[in-house]
Parts: C-alpha cells; structure tokens; sequence
C-alpha cells in the first residue's frame, strides 16, 4: 500500500491473493488493508492538503504533466499487468492505459482554466466575486473492469482541484492498482496527495469513508447496489459525491438504418471487455424489417469470435472476472431460453481447449427476447446479447427509456430526424448516434437515474471536486 509516500504492509501483516481468470493461477500476494491502513492514509492526506490545496495551478499542472509523461513511459508494462490480472485482450489493455493517461494530460491543461468570475451586483456599491476552493480529503472507491482508467478518471481532477486522496481499487485487481501507484510515484509527487490502501474486504473501508468527517468527499464507481449503500453513509455528514453506477444500455437499430453496418458496431461495443462495461448495450432492439439481416450479419461475426488468453493476439473475447460473473451469465441465458428465447449462437461456458481452468463464456446472441426475462432488466456484465424485435415505433422511446438505469444509448439511423428526435427523447447520460464509442476525456461520463450522480471528465470533471465560495464586498 503506498501510504504518505511509502510502501507498507498491511497493519496487521495479512495478505490475500491476487488470481489471473484466465487460468485460475496466482500471480501475487496483496496486502490486505483494514480500516487502521484506511485511517493512516486519511491521517496523510489530511496533512498533505495544508501544502498541496495552496500550490499553484502551474505548479498542479506540472505534477499532472509528469504523472503523464510516466504513465505513456511504463505503458507496455501496465498494459500487460492488466491482461494478466484482469484479463482483457492486451490491445484493448494498451488502449486503456492511454485513455487513463490522458486524464492527467487534460487536467494538466484544464487546471490552469479553473476560472472564478465576477458577478453583477444589485448595488452600487456592491461587488461579488466568486472563487472556486478545493473540496479537501477525497476517497475514491474504484471497480475492477477498467482497473487503470477509473483510478485516473478520479485521481486526475481531485488532484487538478488541490484536494488529496485515497484510493481502495476493487479486490480483483489490486495489483493493477498498485503498478499505477508505482508509476505516479516516478513523477515525483509531494507525499500524502495521493494514497492507496488494497484490502480484501472492502465494507470496514467503505464504512470509515463515510464515518471519518475528514474525508469530505466520496467518489465511486461500481454496482448501484453498493453505491447506494454508500450514498445512505455518506448522507449523515452530507458529504459531496459522484457516483458511476451500473447501466442497461438500449442499442436501437432504426427502420431507416442499414442493419450490416449496424451488425459490425454492435459487435464492436457489446464485447468489448466481454461484455463487462458499464456502458455495455443490454436490450437490442431492431425493426421488423431488418431482424433477419441483422441477425444474419451479426452472429455470423459473434460466432467467429475467438476467446482466450489476452496474451495472444488473435483472441477477442477474454474470460469473466470470476465464477459468480460466469453463474450469473448461465442464469440469465438459462432463464430466458425457459421463457421462449431463441439461441442464436453461443449460449455455454467454454472447458475446451485449458478454457476450462479460467471463468470463460461463449459469446452469445439471443432472440425473441422479451420484457419478463431477466436479462430485460437486469444489467449482464458479461458477452450476451439479447434482441428484441419491435415494430411499432411510436413505443420504442417508451421501450428503450424502460429502464431503472440512464447511462449510455446506442442509435442507428441514416436519417437526421430520427437521431435528433431519439438523441432528445433518450433519458441516458451518453448517447451514440451510429457511433459506438461516444466517450473521451474531455466529455462528462456519467449517467441518470440509478446509474448515478455528477459526471467524470471534461470541465464538470473537476467541479466535483471543487466547492463554490461567494463574496458580497460592500464599498461603503
Ligand atoms: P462492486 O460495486 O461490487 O465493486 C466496486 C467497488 O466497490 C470495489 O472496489 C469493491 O471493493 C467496492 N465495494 C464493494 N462493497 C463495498 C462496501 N460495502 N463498501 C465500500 N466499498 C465496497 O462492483 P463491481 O462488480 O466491481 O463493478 C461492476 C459494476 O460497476 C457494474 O455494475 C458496472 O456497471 C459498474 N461500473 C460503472 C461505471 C460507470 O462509470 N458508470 C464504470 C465501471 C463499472
């Protein structure tokens, strides 16, 4: 754990294995943190904000760009750590590490821009000014599916506003935590702003977040199950908080949409990271007119899809994060093929070829899906997709909107009237219009609904971790 600047062991000297899911094998032993390791590192990042909320943004800027310039240095070697831990193809490892890079490059620059402003007074002999001021101690809680990116996506802006943090990264990828740590450590960061604590158990941590009143800020990203719980804590001493929750994304392809270009976005979002985005297309939802060639183009794809290891490169689909994400795959696909379904392609856990020593699934397209299944509601996490066919298009924003969660939407159209009209009526914080990738640093990730609070990246990025002071100076 990297603590005020120093690596430690865990107070009580426990460890807990870090474990490869492609194989099932151990890579390493993780000191297991307990609410002692969080409070140290709250005491450091305590005394650490007296120096760091009153340095420059010059000098903020300066941190960002070195944590940067490391960060592209050790590039291949995060990368490869997260395949191996985490589990993803190393191409798609190797692009994360840049997007998380790339934080640091964007609030290296917005940093300088934290302008205040000047307001008009209704006196004459009134002035208002108003400033920005850095939140203070900040604990961010962070998930294991993009294990690199979530950590900068916060680290980033909290550092950028002047405020300090502790970071607990998700239990099945601590490693890939601490290699992150490792590499900030190389810019040459006062002690104490930025601090990691792993644990195995992360409910004592997440409580003492909540109950220290020194930590005036929570940041998470995760289930809305846990992010809930979180929130009930963090109301008692009314804290500040984002929260980047679970998602069910709609993917529409429209009647006036051409369904082969459609088919190859589709596969190009629903399986990335085998299904285990947040943004990930849960329900598809295609016109009547275009269900065969759709489906045509796009299992004919998904069946070629080869899963594996992410060390070799021809492989697309990497296994789950463990056993429970392959159950809850199982449940879902067994339970809507009991429910009238249609099997498509895929549909079981891979065992052939030493797949069986990882947590792998087949990726999956499903028809005739319908709103009683589960997998209508619940978010899949994992490489299934289900398809809905839909014909009456005055009920499809009704359909798509049907949903607990807001995050992101995915639209096919060729016509300029629909995007607009569906890009309005969508309740989801990120909609792509025939594009399957509408996130980048500089624009806010976040969602409505239960998928969340506030938003990561862009100018709202750093907001959230800055408090608005307003000053009234009477001339008289
Ligand atoms: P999770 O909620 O189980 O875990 C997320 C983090 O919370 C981990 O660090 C975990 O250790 C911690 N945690 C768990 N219980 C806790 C507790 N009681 N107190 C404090 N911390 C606790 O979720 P997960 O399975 O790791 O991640 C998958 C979920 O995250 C999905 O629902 C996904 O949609 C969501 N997600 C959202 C975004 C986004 O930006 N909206 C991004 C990635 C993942």
């Amino acid at each position: 754990m990297y603590i005020n600047g120093e690596w430690l062991d865990s107070e009580d000297g426990t460890t807990f294995e870090t474990i490869n899911p492609a194989n099932g094998e151990v890579i390493t032993k993780i000191p297991n943190g307990n609410e002692k390791d969080a409070k140290k590192a709250i005491d450091a990042a305590v005394i650490a904000f007296e120096q760091w909320s009153k340095t420059t943004a010059y000098q903020k800027s300066d941190v960002l760009y070195r944590i940067y310039h490391a960060m592209c240095r050790n590039k291949e070697h995060l990368a490869r750590t997260m395949t191996e831990e985490q589990g993803k193809p190393l191409r798609a490892a190797l692009n994360e590490v840049q997007y998380a890079a790339d934080f640091m490059l964007w609030y290296a620059e917005e940093v300088k821009r934290v302008y205040g402003r000047t307001i008009p007074a209704p006196r004459s002999d009134q002035r208002f000014l108003l400033n920005y001021h850095p939140v203070g101690v900040v604990a961010a809680v962070t998930p294991w599916n993009y294990p690199i990116s979530m950590i900068t996506r916060k680290v980033a802006p909290a550092i950028a506003a002047g405020c300090t943090i502790v970071v607990k990264p998700a239990e099945a990828t601590p490693l890939c935590a601490i290699e992150t740590f490792k590499v900030f450590e190389q810019a040459d960061l006062p002690a104490g702003i930025v601090n990691l604590v792993t644990a195995a158990n992360p409910a004592p941590i997440g409580k003492l977040f909540v109950e220290d009143p020194r930590v005036r800020k929570l940041t998470f990203t995760g289930s809305t199950e846990v992010g809930k719980l979180l929130a009930q804590g963090a109301a008692n001493q009314m804290k500040r908080t984002s929260f980047e929750l679970g998602g069910h994304a709609p993917f529409i392809v429209c009647r006036d949409a051409d369904p082969v270009v459609a088919a190859k976005g589709a596969l190009l979002v629903k399986f990335l990271n085998t299904g285990q985005a947040c943004i990930s297309p849960n329900r598809f939802f295609v016109h009547k007119t275009h269900i065969n060639a759709f489906l045509e183009e796009f299992a004919g794809r998904v069946s070629k899809m080869k899963a594996g290891s992410g060390f070799d490169e021809s492989v697309k689909i990497g296994p789950l994060v463990n056993e429970k994400a392959v159950e809850k795959v199982e449940r879902q696909v067994r339970d809507a093929l009991q429910k009238g379904a249609r099997l498509v392609t895929g549909g079981q856990r891979l065992t052939e070829n030493g797949l069986d020593k990882g947590s792998f699934f087949a990726p999956t397209v499903l028809a005739n899906v319908t709103p009683d299944m589960l997998i209508y509601r619940e978010e899949t996490f994992g490489p299934v997709a289900p398809v809905i066919e839909y014909e009456d298009e005055d009920q499809l924003l009704e359909m798509a909107n049907d949903t607990v969660y807001g995050l992101a939407a995915y639209v096919y159209t060729q016509a300029y009237s629909t995007a607009m009209t569906l890009f309005e009526g969508l309740r989801f914080g990120i909609i792509g219009i025939n594009d399957i990738n509408p996130t980048a640093v500089a624009a806010p990730f976040g969602g409505m609904k239960e998928s969340g609070v506030g938003r990561e990246g862009g100018p709202e990025g750093i907001l959230e971790y800055l408090e608005v002071k307003v000053g009234g100076f009477s001339l008289r």
